[in-house]
């Protein structure tokens, strides 16, 4: 157990590491952020911060000589850096979640081998095959980077074969890895909604499973998390509940793991995990008894986790992207909507400012 007082480290300093600081600063611990840029949303709650990059052994040594135990909010971490970091201090989750989550082809043939199922896929490492891939499975499909994806960043659609060249380009015609395929491509799902599943492990092996929320997703980018979810998805969520347990325990995941599903005609489909707290999560901060990053907190450290009971009927979260976040002034005046601004400066289209949550009875 690392008891309160102790330091945490995270690797990352974005909105998830500030909401992981917060949530640590309120048990009592202390924060020390890792990270490659001079400052960011976590530089004002975290009390200390490194500037540094992750395949610094020296940086890295330095900082874990400094904090009790490590985790990390984002999982562009290159594993060996954690790996390396794991040999010094205790750090969770694994380098082996990280491992697995990171790369598309991974965890989609763990979630395979426990009888789930994804999106027919094929990896691909040039045009050719990708053309090849296409005549296999078909179009609509979509080409995806296996690692580095996010906010549908390094995907292109493919609506009709002849659109593979042009697709391939749009992820920036990635030249093959040392290790593993540059990018999959796989077919576009017929779904009727997207929900994910969040649930937090402990060491011991307890699993605390949050409502499923319903995500609305625009261009790529979540746009709103609502429970109680439809009936659709709550008819899917035992299914998919159950297959990210099984991914969980199969991991030895500790820590929040958070699997995104697409509710479908024949059941839930698989499309990602992260080994971490999620933005389809962000609503339990006030949806929640105990929110996921305080449950993230709670896992690595061995306490007990908390209940992630609901506080209210219906609970909803709006992404703030861009100038969505000029609205706050009116979001304020709303009795029952929880503002939260990540102290970004700089409003580009699509970034996430921040969100606000919505809880009803
Ligand atoms: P991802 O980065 O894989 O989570 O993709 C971002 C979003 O793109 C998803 O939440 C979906 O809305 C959409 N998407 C991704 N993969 C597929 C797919 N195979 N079929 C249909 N929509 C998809």
């Amino acid at each position: 157990m690392i008891p309160p007082g102790s330091t945490i480290g995270i690797l990352g300093g974005g909105q998830l590491g500030r909401m992981l600081a917060v949530a640590a600063a309120r048990l009592g611990y202390r924060s020390h952020v890792f990270a490659p840029e001079a400052s960011g949303p976590a530089t004002e709650v975290a009390a200390e911060w490194t500037q540094g990059r992750f395949e610094d052994a020296d940086a890295m040594k330095r900082f874990a000589a400094r904090v009790d135990i490590a985790t990390y909010e984002f999982e562009n971490v290159d594993p060996h850096a954690v790996a390396f970091l794991s040999g010094r201090v205790p750090v969770a989750p694994s380098a082996g979640s990280l491992e697995v989550s990171r790369y598309r082809p991974n965890e989609k043939e763990l979630v395979a081998e426990l009888g789930g199922r994804t999106a027919d896929w094929r990896s691909v490492d040039s045009l050719g095959a990708l053309s090849a891939a296409l005549a296999e499975i078909g179009a609509p499909a979509i080409l995806k980077t296996t690692l580095f994806g996010y906010d549908g960043k390094g995907q292109a659609r493919i609506d009709f074969p002849a659109e593979a060249a042009d697709a391939w380009a749009a992820i920036g015609s990635p030249p093959p890895l040392r290790r593993g395929v540059p990018a999959i491509v796989e077919a576009r799902v017929d779904f009727a909604a997207e929900f994910s599943v969040i649930l937090a492990r402990a060491p011991d092996g307890a699993v605390a499973v949050y409502d499923t929320p319903e995500n609305v997703h625009r261009d790529g980018i979540l746009h709103t998390s609502t429970v109680p979810a439809r009936d659709l998805i709550l008819e899917q969520a035992p299914e998919a509940v159950a297959l990210a347990r099984a991914v969980a325990n199969r991991l030895g995941h500790v820590g929040v793991l958070t699997c995104e599903f697409f509710a479908t005609a024949d059941g839930p489909v698989f499309n990602e995990m992260a080994p971490r707290v999620h933005n389809s999560g962000h609503w339990t901060i006030e949806g929640a008894h105990c929110s996921q990053f305080e449950n993230h907190i709670r896992a690595i450290c061995g306490l007990p986790l908390g209940s992630t009971a609901l506080t209210g009927g219906r609970v909803t979260m709006e992404n703030l992207l861009g100038p969505d976040a000029d609205r706050w002034p009116a979001l304020l005046a709303e009795p029952a909507a929880h503002l939260h601004l990540y102290g970004k400066r700089d409003a580009q289209p699509g970034r996430k400012m921040g969100h606000v949550t919505r809880v009803t009875c």
